[in-house]
């Protein structure tokens, strides 16, 4: 496997230059030992994901991004998870696909692309046949995603944000609009739409949650995927946004966003959908409950119905 990536960490937009074969970390928190929280089947993504037997999906420790409002906070704020080699990771893959798996599904893997590229490749060479869906933030560096081309095959990645002003407060990334649009229009360049069977086998699955009080933001970006990606890549709406600041135990408003997505807010979204005549892709229903929240530190971190475990950080494949 090439380290090289970890010696002088460029890996994402941070540019952080530390050393992390040394043990040192930069934003992210994560050295060069890759560390993973949980893997499983996940029947909650989109339905061309998730498909009839579920998504298998491997949640990585530490983020790039760190938003303020994370739902998986306990894996980028925390920091959850123990330590796999290259080897252990693709024998995972392999366990998600015979559980029947329609893919693989990597969450938030940025700062591991080394080993990931080198997991995948192990993996392949021992028979995985199932597409590979690189779940990400969106904040990617063009270099990054050509180290990821061959490897990945379906990009399902988020545009949070348009505005300088809200990405510099909820990410500590005032580049995060322009690094994210600029990503998302290079996947969608990347990977042509390709669906069998209803499910997705090639493409790019474009996120956006809406966050409340800011709908100018998710205007702009609505306008920007018809304007530019509509029919070449796939709208994913999404609503669940719960301010877990609250989880943490820290003031709701430092995060200047008040509090969850109100029933008028919704509407107005889907009202400027239809204005904008974006009639496919995939969007959330509105709903207050945070009761799909997962909880990292349990085998099973998703409501019964919506997973199946294979693999947790405190015990391996022994879970129940
Ligand atoms: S991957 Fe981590 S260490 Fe490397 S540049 Fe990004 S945040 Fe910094």
């Amino acid at each position: 496997m090439n380290h090289k990536g970890y010696e002088h960490c460029t890996l994402c937009p941070r540019n952080c230059c530390v050393n992390r074969l040394k043990g040192r970390t930069g934003f992210c928190g994560e050295s060069a030992d890759v560390r993973i929280a949980w893997a499983g089947i996940h029947y909650g993504e989109e339905p061309v994901i998730t498909g009839k037997n579920g998504s298998g999906t491997i949640f990585f420790t530490g983020c790039t991004l760190q938003c303020t409002f994370c739902q998986n906070y306990q894996l980028s704020g925390s920091r959850i998870g123990s330590v796999v080699t290259a080897g252990e990771l693709s024998d995972i893959m392999l366990g998600l696909e015979k559980m029947n798996a329609e893919n693989i599904n990597l969450v938030t893997g940025t700062h591991f692309i080394p080993h990931i590229v080198d997991a995948v490749e192990r993996a392949r060479k021992k028979g995985l046949g199932i597409p590979i869906v690189w779940n990400t933030s969106g904040f990617e560096k063009e270099e990054s995603l050509i180290l990821l081309k061959n490897t990945v095959d379906i990009f399902l990645t988020d545009l949070k944000s348009l505005s300088v002003k809200a990405s510099l407060n909820l990410f500590k990334a005032a580049l995060y609009p322009e690094i994210a649009a600029e990503a998302a229009g290079s996947m969608i360049d990347m990977k042509s739409l390709k669906m069998y069977d209803k499910r997705m086998v090639r493409g790019v699955i474009l996120r956006h949650l809406v966050i409340p009080g800011a709908l100018e933001s998710t205007y702009e970006i609505l306008k920007l995927f018809k304007d530019r990606w509509y029919k070449r890549a796939v709208l994913s709406l999404m609503f669940q946004f719960i301010p877990v600041d609250t989880h943490r135990g820290t003031k709701e408003s430092e995060t200047g966003i008040p509090g969850m997505l109100s029933a008028d807010e919704y509407s107005a979204v889907t009202d400027y959908l239809f204005k904008l005549e974006i009639d496919d892709g995939f969007m959330q229903e509105f709903s207050e409950s945070d009761e799909w929240m997962p909880d990292f530190k349990k085998h099973n971190p998703f409501p019964r119905d919506m997973a199946k475990p294979l693999w947790h950080f405190t015990g391996g494949y022994n879970v129940r």
